[in-house]
């Protein structure tokens, strides 16, 4: 260990802390994040993702980025995962060059493309028309399986991504069926696209997934967790049988007390290791981005039809972002101020077991 690898360890537990803040006081964000971290050694889990973007992509490669969460009574999709999702490809052209196609529900692709211009980015139908640099494509995926079939052959037969993340994107539990937090069913609502990750992840694509509660795609990889404590886990509302906990996995797990927040989290260390603050949005962006995805009816995960996170109101969100930006810049700024103490703390061993084997 050196001052280099403390202080990128020290900044993504500062990261991932702001975004496991949970404002219900349920302790569900802990619970997750608790099985995360052990599956990944330990690491913080927003340094451990970021890392996997930057080593496995160059510029000009495309990325794949799966959202979504259509729920009922009202038919329409959730504002979480679909901001969360357009303010990450906005980070990740900045910090790598990369072209972002997001996958998710047909019924929510020109809402998302608005979303993406909103942040700042040229939104199209497909990657082809993505000559330029800040661009993102966003393709539909059918909740009829014998249209969305057809539609995930397509994407298949495309060049294979460089990398690829799901965000707050609805997954199957192990008998097929889809779920809200509360253990409602939404299979009827739900793009089929849980197949296509899978495939590319078979194909040997990088991967990773943001969730917040254990029933989103990829979410598979924390199961034992998500099954043994997590509400409705291992026992739904429906007459399914399966509980809520996705079935397919994901090889890296992002946790966050929403998964806009796991992005922004994403987004800081993008930031932090490429020594770009921008790469995470600021305030004003953040606003226009939340304000975008209510203005084209995204709704609140309460239901309510504001632009707001999960309950969580816009003004906590732009403070979020302040904070994580502080978090970035600050350790950024004071970078060989303070080596004496750097080196002491390193010699005195506290943080050797944790990151004992990483340079
Ligand atoms: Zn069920």
């Amino acid at each position: 260990m050196n001052e280099k690898a403390l202080r990128e360890y020290i900044v993504g537990l500062n990261i991932d802390d702001l975004v496991t803040l949970d404002l219900r006081g349920y302790g569900i964000s802990r619970i997750i994040q608790a099985a995360a971290r052990q599956k990944h050694g330990g690491q913080p889990l927003c340094l451990n993702v970021a890392r996997m973007f930057m080593e496995n992509t160059k510029p000009g490669d495309t990325v794949y980025i799966f959202t979504g969460f259509v729920f009922s009574p009202y038919g329409k999709g959730e504002l979480d995962g679909l901001t969360g999702s357009a303010l990450l490809a906005r980070a990740l052209v900045l910090a790598l060059g990369v072209k972002p196609v997001i996958i998710c529900e047909d019924i929510l692709t020109a809402g998302m493309k608005n979303v993406l211009m909103a942040a700042g980015l040229n939104a199209y139908d497909t990657l082809a028309e993505c000559v330029g640099p800040v661009s993102a494509a966003v393709y539909g995926v059918s909740a009829r399986e014998e249209i969305a079939a057809k539609q995930r052959q397509a994407i298949l037969e495309m060049p294979l991504p460089a990398a690829m993340i799901t965000v707050e994107r609805g997954g199957r539990n192990e008998k097929g069926e889809y779920h809200l937090g509360g253990g409602a069913n939404v299979s009827h609502l739900a793009g089929k696209i849980d197949d296509l990750f899978a495939a590319l992840r078979e194909k040997g694509v990088p991967n990773a997934a943001i969730g917040d509660l254990g029933n989103e795609l990829g979410m598979g990889g924390i199961a034992e967790a998500v099954k043994a404590y997590v509400p409705f886990g291992a026992q739904c509302q429906c007459d399914c049988g399966g509980g809520i906990c996705a079935d397919v996995a994901a090889d890296n797990i992002l946790t966050a007390t929403t998964s806009d927040w796991g992005c922004y989290g994403l987004c800081a260390a993008l930031a932090f290791l490429t020594g770009k603050i921008d790469v995470l949005h600021d305030a004003y962006l953040e606003q226009r981005v939340l304000e975008a995805a209510n203005r084209n009816d995204f709704l609140d995960g309460s239901g309510w039809n504001i632009p707001a996170i999960d309950g969580t109101p816009l003004d906590y969100n732009l403070t979020l972002v302040r904070m994580l930006r502080y978090v970035v810049e600050q350790p950024m700024q004071s970078a060989g101020k303070y080596s004496a103490h750097f080196e002491r703390v390193v010699k005195l061993g506290f943080f050797s077991e944790q990151i004992g084997g990483q340079e």
